[in-house]
């Protein structure tokens, strides 16, 4: 199948998370990944990540290889260049898929190969990041673009460099980490290496076109939060008409009126009606802590983890 749907490898990722909601991903896919009310600020990862790639790159180049707290990534020795504008780092897949977007880093590794590497300013998380499963994709996503799309070498590696701010060590002893009156925060490298199978595309590459190409939200993951504030939000302008959708009026047009229809278009409007009640309920109930969840899908991909 054809489509025009242009991604980048981390939106696609999404799919991949345990959170991953068909509906929300909908409603993303369709608002071309801008969500409303989304105005957190990157601006402090992009520095950290610009700090960290002088560190990698001095190292390189100071002793043509890295150190081995960066194991397995340690047989780096260059950097690669690459546009790094995300309207030429792209390539358009047989399904009509555009991928584009381009990695933080991308280096000669000294087989001849190259590696691809996104950094990560985080807290260290002992393998258990939930975002692990975007990740993998991100850089599968990227790699695949680098070999295939711009022909830059064959991707051997590729992986996070997370960096694990170590505040702790701060926090206990505050006093060694106050110098020249400035606060020096150590930040630990903690690579971690994927296998480079680009087999592993596939599947949210077929469930972002499925939903891409559908004309109507599918039903939302059972305990989806933010499927839930999605309903408040709904709930708070609603009035019955807005509960009869596009979709569905081109569906009884189209049918003529066909009582069957007609009773499975009823039924979806008594369930909207119904998820939104309770969601008001649950609005009216709730002392407004909606914000701050960690499990939502919107709320969750992009503040705690870093440059994501
Ligand atoms: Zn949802």
């Amino acid at each position: 199948m054809d489509t025009d749907l242009a991604i980048t490898p981390k939106r696609l990722g999404l799919i991949e998370i345990d959170s991953f909601c068909p509906r929300c991903y909908w409603y993303l896919l369709k608002q071309k990944f801008h969500p409303p009310f989304d105005h957190f600020g990157g601006a402090i990862f992009k520095s950290m990540e610009q700090a960290q790639m002088a560190v990698v790159g001095d190292l390189i180049e100071k002793d043509g290889s890295l150190p081995q707290e960066f194991a397995p990534f340690c047989d780096l020795v260059g950097r690669v260049q690459f546009p790094r504008n995300w309207r030429r780092f792209k390539h358009r897949l047989d399904s009509g898929v555009l991928l584009y977007g381009e990695p933080d880093d991308i280096f000669q590794v000294s087989d001849g190969s190259i590696a691809v590497i996104d950094f990560k300013t985080a807290r260290p998380k002992d393998g258990k990041d939930p975002l692990l499963g975007c990740y993998r994709i991100q850089i599968l996503g990227y790699s695949f673009i680098a070999e295939f799309g711009l022909k830059l070498g064959e991707v051997s590696r590729g992986g996070l460099l997370y960096w694990g701010a170590e505040h702790e060590k701060v926090v206990a002893d505050p006093d060694k980490y106050y110098r020249s009156k400035s606060l020096w925060i150590p930040f630990v490298p903690k690579p971690l290496a994927f296998d480079i199978d680009y087999k592993q595309l596939d599947a949210p590459l077929k469930e972002a076109v499925r939903l891409w190409e559908a004309d109507a939200p599918p039903e939302g993951a059972r305990k989806c939060k933010d499927c839930r504030r999605l309903d408040a939000l709904f709930a708070i302008e609603s009035g019955v008409r807005e509960l009869v959708t596009v979709s569905d009026q081109i569906m009884l047009n189209r049918s003529g009126n066909d009582p069957w229809i007609k009773s499975y278009v009823q039924q979806r409007i008594d369930d909207r009606l119904s998820a939104r009640r309770s969601a008001m309920t649950d609005l009216q109930d709730l002392a407004g802590d909606l914000n701050f969840e960690y499990d939502g899908m919107i709320a969750n991909w992009e503040v705690f983890h870093d440059q994501f």
